[in-house]
């Protein structure tokens, strides 16, 4: 059982690096942006609660989506083996639920990998993504307000986690590969068996 949060700012590599480190590691993996983009496709009550603060920038209601990842949790089985946990927590407050949920069910968060990666390239990188993401919050307004939301909300997390000694940095700009193999180095002391 391995309990991973991947952390860091919109169009740090969450997603990149998230996809490598379940095929390594054999996780299940929650993408809170993702399951809420595939509720709006599918055009789903919640979908539409979801699109109304995605579309501008801004986070879901923090009740909202702990009860969802709560929903997600308890609704699939496999995840008390372990969750790579991608965009999420965003909060202060959802990492004190996620404490819980996690405390709840006789397990916690074993480490969380920071990617860091310097303003001007996250925007660059988002401005990119826009060209063929399809996505309604990759373009230029909405991505100032993303930034904007992650560093007023999301980034104390970084604190947060550090007091609790599971926060482990990793520069995330440059190749993917290399970021990958540094991800691996600074988390193998918190994997059981390795
Ligand atoms: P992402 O794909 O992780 O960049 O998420 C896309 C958007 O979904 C975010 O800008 C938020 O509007 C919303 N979202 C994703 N995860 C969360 C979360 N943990 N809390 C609140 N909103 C979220």
């Amino acid at each position: 059982m391995y309990n991973l949060v991947v952390f860091g700012a919109p169009g740090s590599g969450k997603g990149t690096q998230s996809a490598r480190l379940i095929d390594e590691y054999g996780l299940y993996h929650i993408s809170t942006g993702e399951l809420l983009r595939d509720h709006i496709a599918r055009g789903t009550e919640l979908g539409k609660i979801a699109d109304s603060y995605i579309s501008k920038g801004n986070l879901i209601p923090d009740q909202l989506m702990i009860d969802i990842l709560d929903d997600t949790l308890a609704n699939n089985p496999q995840t008390a083996n372990g969750v790579i946990f991608d965009g999420f927590p965003r909060t202060i407050q959802q990492a004190e639920a996620l404490n819980e949920m996690l405390g709840k069910r006789g397990s916690k968060v074993h480490a969380v990998v920071g990617l860091e990666v310097p303003e001007e390239e996250l925007i660059d990188r988002l401005i990119k993504r826009g060209a063929d993401s399809g996505r309604s919050d990759d373009n230029p307004e909405t991505i100032k307000s993303r930034l904007d939301v992650y560093h007023n909300q999301t980034a104390p997390l970084r604190d947060f986690y550090t007091r609790e000694g599971k926060y482990y940095g990793v520069k995330g700009s440059g190749n993917i590969d290399d970021i990958f193999a540094e991800i691996k180095d600074k988390l193998r002391p918190t994997r059981p068996n390795e």
